[in-house]
């Protein structure tokens, strides 16, 4: 090895030896007769001095130096007269008795230290070199522990590792395929997996029992914070197994990721049903950090002559605890707020627990003050508080409280990174209703299993079937999901029926899963997780770019190899693609 130690090794133990580090300049700062270097690498930060004891020649070479020089240097340990508590080798320093240039840098874009000066595109194009800067690199750490740790954990349970192809066909988990031509096949292409999901079945069919792989999924969508074309999952498969055994068994892979990652406890782990979900939050993935659950006031509200709640599917509110100082201003505020197209809410109504104890509403003049204090009690409003209301149809209203919900959490400080609520939404409905394309799909995908009580209602009230589907969701982030499947052909050609596939259509589609359920399939179930989110959570980010080392951008971009890009004719004539771009 070029180095006997790393740049993170050194302390007052080692005071008196001889070293040799290697490791690239972070800065320099010359003092007259002494130059101090800051020298690092990926274990740490180690000081250099050049001073009288350093021999010219070598002084002449440290004065070369510029940040991001890659040097390897020999010298003595020795006690800092300047001590550094932040850093672990803060209370030595190496006196320089040789240095070599190792390779020349030219000056970065951006300024490779924690706080950096660099733009987000910029960094993107130099990847490697943010790569280097330590919150980045330790987000790569910990994703590598995680991944050690689920590792051990799924061993330890039998699970074994199995790698699934990347050039399949279609696998329905419901966004656009990424697709690759096919140029021994011409015409045809290869689909790259949303995920393993048809081949971890199969794999159960074949008698493996417990499977997992950490696998990248691709899919075609529109790109958020927390999406990227091409993703991670754990992926994961049991046979022989109820919906207890798997949510079992991945709680207790979320608590031993906290406990040993992050070493936390996790303490409750409630488990909630899709329709209450909905109903007390509005979403399938409720942040349960904190309380604000919606209270339904029908039944207060109705028959009072206030046309706006009287026409309303939904009267809903939530108590902003000690909101209640909320100015006019801060009111109208939110009101517009909740106004904008993203949200699409009509009007907001409050209710104020004055601290006098006294109640004010947006609507005193339909309500009168015995009415008010009803709503008091149904909301459990205490002087200070705040009760906000939405009215309208149902869905949509309960969508728009969401977003109030989790605005309001955010402005009381109730979302705390460093506080992890973990919870399990369980049956969620089979199929889900599209308006555009005027059909059912399916909810998570279509080789869920209808609860069994609900098969007949696949004929009489398909959006009313629930499915045994599970998520996990954390802190209102939904960071894994799954479902037992079906592992009969009639059912899962019924359930291709009801998603509108012809026979044929799904023969051809599916043909080789539903035929292998004729040779002894074994019922079974399964869930994946969205890596990426995890470590992002985990890291307490809220982009799942930076624990990815080489992410895309908004457009699906990879500004630093230019990727996607265009190929030459050669290369599309062997592949008898012609492009009308
Ligand atoms: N394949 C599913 C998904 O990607 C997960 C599962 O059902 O196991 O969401």
């Amino acid at each position: 090895m070029l180095r006997t130690h790393t740049c993170g090794d050194l302390n007052i133990s080692h005071l008196g030896q001889t070293v040799t580090l290697c490791g690239w300049v972070q800065k320099s700062r010359d003092l007259g007769g002494t130059t101090f270097i800051d020298m690092r690498d990926r274990y740490g930060l180690t000081q250099l001095v050049f001073n009288a004891e350093t021999s010219d020649a070598m002084r002449e070479v440290s004065r070369e130096l510029g940040r991001e020089f890659v040097i390897k240097v020999t010298g003595k340990v020795v006690e800092r007269s300047n001590k550094n508590a932040k850093i672990a080798t803060g209370e030595i320093e190496i006196v320089v008795a040789e240095i070599e240039i190792l390779n020349a840098a030219k000056i970065p874009p951006f300024l490779i230290e924690d706080d950096t000066d660099g733009g987000e595109e910029l960094r993107a194009k130099y990847r490697y070199l943010d790569l280097r800067r330590a919150p980045i690199r330790n987000n790569m750490i910990l994703r590598h522990k995680m991944a050690q740790e689920v590792r051990k954990y799924l061993d330890g349970l039998n699970f074994i590792e199995v790698e699934t192809p990347v050039l399949i066909k279609s696998t329905p988990e419901g966004a656009r395929d990424f697709v690759v031509p096919s140029r021994m096949n011409p015409g045809e292409f290869y689909a790259l997996p949303q995920s393993p999901q048809t081949f971890k079945q199969l794999l159960m069919v074949s008698g493996f029992d417990r499977y997992f792989q950490i696998v990248k999924c691709f899919r075609d969508e529109d790109l958020r914070a927390d999406r990227q074309p091409e993703f991670t999952q754990i992926d994961c498969e049991m046979s022989f197994i109820t919906q207890e055994d798997i949510l079992n068994t991945f709680e207790g892979l979320a608590r031993t990721l906290f406990k040993n990652v992050k070493g936390i406890d996790l303490i409750d782990f409630p488990r909630m049903q899709y329709a209450d979900a909905m109903r007390l939050y509005g979403s399938d993935k409720p942040d349960v950090r904190f309380g604000m659950q919606f209270v339904e006031m029908n039944d207060l509200v109705k028959g009072k002559g206030f046309g706006v709640f009287d026409n309303a599917e939904l009267v809903v509110g939530i108590n902003a605890k000690g909101a209640a100082e909320y100015t006019r201003k801060q009111l109208d505020e939110l009101t517009e707020w909740l106004k904008r197209p993203q949200i699409g809410a009509t009007g907001l109504i409050y209710l104020r627990h004055n601290a006098d104890g006294s109640l004010k509403s947006s609507v005193d003049k339909f309500y009168s003050e015995d009415e008010l204090k009803k709503w008091s009690a149904a909301f459990d409003t205490q002087p200070g508080d705040l009760v906000l209301v939405l009215a309208g149809q149902t869905d949509k209203v309960r969508k728009q409280m969401n977003e109030l919900r989790l605005e309001m959490g955010t402005r009381l400080g109730l979302r705390d990174k460093n506080t992890f609520a973990p919870l399990w939404v369980l049956d969620f409905p089979l199929l889900e209703w599209d308006e555009e394309t005027e059909r059912y799909h399916a909810m998570h995908h279509p080789f869920t299993s209808p609860k069994p009580q609900d098969i007949a209602m696949l004929e009489t009230n398909p959006g009313a079937v629930r499915a045994d589907a599970y998520d996990m969701v954390i802190n209102g982030i939904e960071v894994g999901g799954g479902s037992i499947r079906i592992h009969d052909r009639e059912l899962q050609a019924l359930m291709f029926k009801h998603l509108g596939f012809s026979p044929e259509e799904a023969q051809k589609q599916f043909g080789f899963l539903m035929d292998a359920f004729e040779f002894g399939a074994p019922p079974h179930g399964g869930l994946a997780f969205g890596f990426d989110r995890l470590c992002s959570i985990f890291a307490g980010l809220d982009s799942i770019r930076d624990v990815i080392a080489f992410p895309k951008n908004n457009s699906g971009r990879d500004v630093m190899i230019d990727s996607p890009s265009t190929i030459d004719d050669k290369q599309l004539n062997e592949l008898k693609i012609k492009t009308t771009v």
